[in-house]
């Protein structure tokens, strides 16, 4: 299980994310939907502990950014960050060493296969397209196959043959029992099975139901969502409604505060 519990943060004068709380389920495929600029990225950065913020986040009942939460916890960034001078091959093994897995080597074909990255093994980062790099990044991040997953926005700028191939691997995960929070701004992506969404904007959280509880509305998703973020009918669904800065601005760079 993992909480989220009032985290605020701040960059500048700008509330990134604003007294934001949530818990996923042991087990469950959590959706954190919002507009650009919702701050899904900079909550899932706090939860993985690379940003400091205000508030708590527990993993199985313990801090975030000590090391045995750390061994359960996943991420696989929107944006690549490759090494241009290690091959593909290279990227795994590092991957591999520094989570000391064992017995990866099958692991590491099956994922290059089935993000048809087999043929580019010896290929370096920068001589990689960008959407083998965001294949590769998501190659990465599931080799460890950690408990506890959180894609950031996994669906941007890879091809149907690999938007195909990473649904079907969520849902082998959900069956496998792995807790994962995924993120998107785009509606129409979440058409695999889902057991809760969260739904941001502007910093805050502006639904939190379950599969269950929405098809009890009687509501699509998109519904809720243009409910929740454009105003109408808010009151039914709408967890918190607090005063909000409005600045949009980047005025801080994050500088690698873990
Ligand atoms: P989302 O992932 O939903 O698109 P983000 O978490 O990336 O949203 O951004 C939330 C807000 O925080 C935005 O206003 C964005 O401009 C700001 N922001 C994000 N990263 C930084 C940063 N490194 N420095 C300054 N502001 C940032």
């Amino acid at each position: 299980m993992l909480e989220v519990n009032h985290v605020t943060k701040k960059y500048g004068r700008n509330l990134a994310c604003n007294d934001v709380s949530f818990t996923l389920d042991s087990g469950s495929l959590t959706v954190l939907l919002g507009p650009n600029g919702a701050g899904k990225s900079t909550i899932m950065k706090s939860i993985i502990g690379f940003l400091k913020y205000d508030g708590t986040i527990l993993v199985n009942g313990i801090p975030n950014k000590t090391s045995e939460a750390r061994k359960v916890l996943g991420y696989i960034p929107e944006m690549p960050s490759l090494y241009p001078t290690l091959t593909v091959s290279e990227h795994m093994e590092f991957i591999a060493r520094a989570y000391r897995l064992t017995n990866y080597k099958g692991r590491i074909e099956e994922l290059l296969t089935r993000f048809e990255l087999a043929d580019k093994k010896k290929k370096f980062g920068d001589e990689l397209s960008k959407g083998m790099q965001q294949k590769l990044n998501l190659c990465l991040g599931l080799l460890p196959d950690p408990d506890i997953l959180l894609l950031d926005e996994p669906l941007l700028g890879l091809d149907p043959h690999a938007i195909k191939e990473l649904k079907n691997m969520i849902e082998e995960m959900r069956q496998a029992g792995k807790t994962m929070l995924i993120s998107t701004h785009i509606i129409d992506s979440v058409d695999m099975l889902w057991d809760r969404t969260v739904i941001m904007q502007k910093g805050q959280v502006k639904a939190n139901v379950t599969k269950s509880e929405i098809d009890g509305m009687g509501k699509s998703l998109e519904d809720l969502f243009f409910e929740v973020t454009e105003g109408i009918n808010k009151e039914s669904v709408s967890e918190s409604e607090k005063t909000e800065e409005k600045t949009e601005d980047k005025t801080e760079e994050e500088n690698g505060e873990a």
